[in-house]
């Protein structure tokens, strides 16, 4: 049995139909992860490797055994500076970009353990996003002159075997009546794991707007770390984990990629005169490009600077004016007397009367 964990509230395929996300189904080498009519669902094929958990953009995945930033934060507080899959943590894929810049910028020294990657069963495609996450966080803490690095070993680290006679209580315990009912409780737990239904909790969840630990954390770092005396500048394809983007005239205010984007990066007023975007809050997960009609949302070079120096710009405005109808306000593009929807109840009115 698994202790995969999704919540479906953070989950952007949950959000919307049209939702393209499929990194953890992609990523997964036993294919355990699929999708019934969008909602993620986990099968039993799962060992619990955690490499969806560091592809995820809105940190949706978890291990009901492991914790990342529990496991970040130990690290940390503790003398080890090594990682590696056969000493602390499930596989170095469970680390996403921002968990192993964060690492290198609070730690003294990070080295991962790579001994074990090339020979791992499950190395495909887990060992070249590993390698990925790896390039990708030391470039972005070169870009910002920190002196910090992720640093790779081929140590192949063997956990210490203690030879010890085999201890028949050990054994017997497990089979305590204690052990059989929490076991029984962890099966009926299983059984009961609404997997393909969405509860009131996940569309709360839906609703809230959080920024996910990963990004928190890196803020943490980022406020330890010296302000750079050059910024660099990424093309948009050249960075995973955020976005800085442009809404062309295209747009047509119909308000789904703000009332939708799950962190609050993309945000309005209270009459929708504009779109603001605060790419501090941006996780890269490409859901409000996904839901976009007019496809008006593109991605630009990023800089460094929004890390050190973030401001909210305003991609677009509006002008809005009341409805003569139903006296709403709605987004004006010009002419228009009326708000769309009693433009639309105006021609189906006109249409069942037989009016041209
Ligand atoms: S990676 Fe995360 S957001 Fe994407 S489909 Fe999987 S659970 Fe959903
Ligand atoms: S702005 Fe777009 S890509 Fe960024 S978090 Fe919001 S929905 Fe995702």
């Amino acid at each position: 049995m698994h202790n995969l964990k999704i919540e479906l509230g953070n989950c952007v395929k949950v959000y919307a139909k049209n939702a393209t996300c499929t990194k953890c189904e992609d990523i997964c080498p036993h294919h355990a992860i699929s999708y019934n009519e969008n909602i993620p669902v986990v099968s039993d094929a799962c060992t619990d490797c955690g490499g969806c958990i560091g592809v995820c953009p809105t940190e949706a995945i978890s291990l009901k055994n492991f914790d990342t930033l529990d496991f970040i934060f130990s690290f940390l507080e503790g003398e080890e500076s090594l990682i590696s899959c056969k000493k602390n943590i499930p596989c170095l894929a469970t680390l996403s970009v921002e968990n192993l810049i964060s690492l290198a910028l609070l730690g003294d020294e990070t080295i991962l353990d790579l001994g074990h990657c090339a020979s791992c069963e499950i190395q495909e495609p887990l060992y070249a996003q590993i390698q990925q996450n790896i390039t990708e966080a030391n470039l972005f803490l070169q870009n910002i002159n920190s002196t910090k690095t992720i640093k790779t070993e081929m140590l192949g680290y063997k956990e210490p075997v203690e030879e010890k006679e085999p201890d028949r209580r050990q054994f017997l315990k497990r089979f305590s009546v204690k052990g059989a009912i929490k076991s029984k409780i962890e099966f009926e737990e299983a059984l009961h794991e609404e997997q393909h239904a969405i509860s009131i909790e996940d569309t709360q969840n839906i609703r809230k707007k959080e920024i996910p630990n990963k990004r928190k954390l890196l803020f943490m770092a980022l406020k330890r770390a010296q302000t750079p005396v050059n910024y660099h500048t990424y093309m948009s394809d050249e960075i995973s984990f955020t976005s800085q983007k442009n809404i062309n005239d295209d747009c047509d205010n119909c308000s789904i990629c703000y009332r939708i984007c799950p962190t609050g990066a993309l945000q309005s007023d209270r009459r929708q005169t504009k779109i603001d975007f605060d790419p501090l809050m941006c996780v890269k997960c490409s859901l409000c490009h996904d839901v976009c009609e007019p496809n008006a949302i593109t991605l630009i070079p990023y800089s460094t600077k929004e890390l050190f120096e973030p401001k909210v710009t305003e991609l677009i405005n509006f002008k809005v004016v009341r409805c003569d109808e139903c006296a709403n306000f709605f987004t004006y593009f010009g002419g228009e007397k009326t708000c769309p929807r009693c433009k639309i109840e105006e021609e189906e009115a006109k249409s069942l009367w037989g009016i041209q």
